[in-house]
């Protein structure tokens, strides 16, 4: 007799499509010909798994499958021989390496899947720009170290289900005026798991998982923002009864900078500068993303003009290059001068031809000349 497709994969019969395409990408990276050379027992359950993801993947196939425990031949012109290849499903072996799955596990399992975990970390703003390793502390639920995340007592296993055999799903057959219809439906005993405790494990009650505290490492990379979520693979809510564990989502917050602030990848950075200065232009120090940097301040600079200094704002997260550092130029006003420097500035004011209400004047020149 052939093997049930849903044993073989190791998913329930209510499995979802994610299920189903996480246990595939497991099996199909542990029985994967490139990684088992010439073991044909390998190479048979490759095939097998590939003949089960085929019929489970696809809603038609799948639901004739749940209903008469197989996919007869040429319905829609293709049965379920047609194995397509080595890979079948995926893109190149790098996606199925190196792809959504990347956690070491490869059990296979029948519990229930855990839950992806999302934590927020806080990361300076420097770390943000060039990227960092960082380290995380979660409260998660993990496998429990007593019965290895069976959820059965200590010196005890999981029996198989006597109800279903260990298939989690049993068959009832009625018959109709169109023949004898099969019908598949999640095993009630087990709920679809296949296994039942009968000596529950006492430090997680049964569950096969305990909260347990976790530095988990974490790189960002560089040029990330706020918001940003990083995620790390099989770090999250480990399943109920040995189910497959969840990813872990660590969403990224950035502290501000004192003095730099973020625009997209370019970096703000507001530099006061004397009346002086904005008068008769210098050369001075400031600070980029990459240390001190010295810029040419033009004479005649106008309060609120914008200095550009190109690749020096924060690396761009995919791909090559670099935001700008903008810098814009804010002038002060001297406040509580001196004997002399009011003398001076008086001075100047004169040598200018300012008499106070000079500009005032244009302005009612401009008003009258609009009502004649
Ligand atoms: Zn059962
Ligand atoms: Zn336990």
């Amino acid at each position: 007799m052939a093997k049930d497709f849903y044993e073989i994969l190791g998913v329930s019969r209510n499995a979802d499509d994610v299920e189903i395409k996480k246990a595939y990408r497991r099996l199909a990276r542990r029985y994967h010909p490139d990684v088992n050379q010439h073991d044909p027992e390998a190479e048979s359950k490759f095939k097998e798994v590939n003949q089960a993801y085929e019929v489970l993947s696809d809603a038609n196939k799948r639901r004739q499958y749940d209903q008469f425990g197989h996919v007869g031949r040429g319905t829609g012109g293709e049965g379920f021989g047609g194995f397509g290849g080595a890979d079948a499903g995926f893109e190149n072996i790098f996606d199925m390496f190196f792809g959504d799955f990347t956690g070491q596990r490869s059990r296979q399992s029948r519990g229930e899947e855990g839950s992806d975990f999302l934590v927020e970390k806080e990361i300076t703003f420097m770390e943000a720009a060039f990227g960092a390793e960082t380290v995380v502390d979660i409260t998660r639920p993990a496998s429990c170290d007593e019965c290895h995340g069976t959820g059965a007592a200590k010196g005890t296993q999981p029996s198989t289900c006597p109800t279903c055999g260990g298939s989690g799903g049993v068959r009832t057959s009625q018959r109709t005026i169109l023949g004898n219809i099969t019908q598949t439906r999640t095993c009630p005993q087990c709920r679809g798991r296949g296994k039942i405790i009968n000596q529950p494990c006492s430090t997680c009650r049964g569950e096969g998982r305990v909260n347990k505290k976790e530095k988990i490492k974490v790189k960002i990379p560089a040029g990330v923002d706020t918001g940003v979520r990083i995620r790390v693979p099989e770090k999250g809510e480990s399943g109920k009864f040995g189910g497959s564990t969840g990813d872990l989502y660590v969403q990224l917050k950035v502290k501000p900078h004192p003095v730099f602030e973020r625009n997209g990848q370019d970096v703000l950075l507001t530099l006061p500068i004397s009346f002086t200065q904005a008068a008769l232009g210098c050369e001075m120090e400031l600070p980029t993303l990459d240390g001190k940097e010295k810029i040419k301040i033009m004479p005649g600079t106008q309060n609120n003009s914008l200095l550009t200094l190109k690749g020096k704002g924060i690396p761009y997260m995919r791909g090559h290059g670099r935001g700008n550092q903008i810098i814009s130029i804010i002038v002060d006003t001297p406040t509580r001068l001196t004997e002399k420097q009011r003398q001076l500035l008086e001075e100047f004011a004169k040598l200018r031809g300012e008499n106070g209400n000079h500009q005032a004047e244009s302005l009612f020149e401009k008003i009258k000349s609009a009502f004649h």
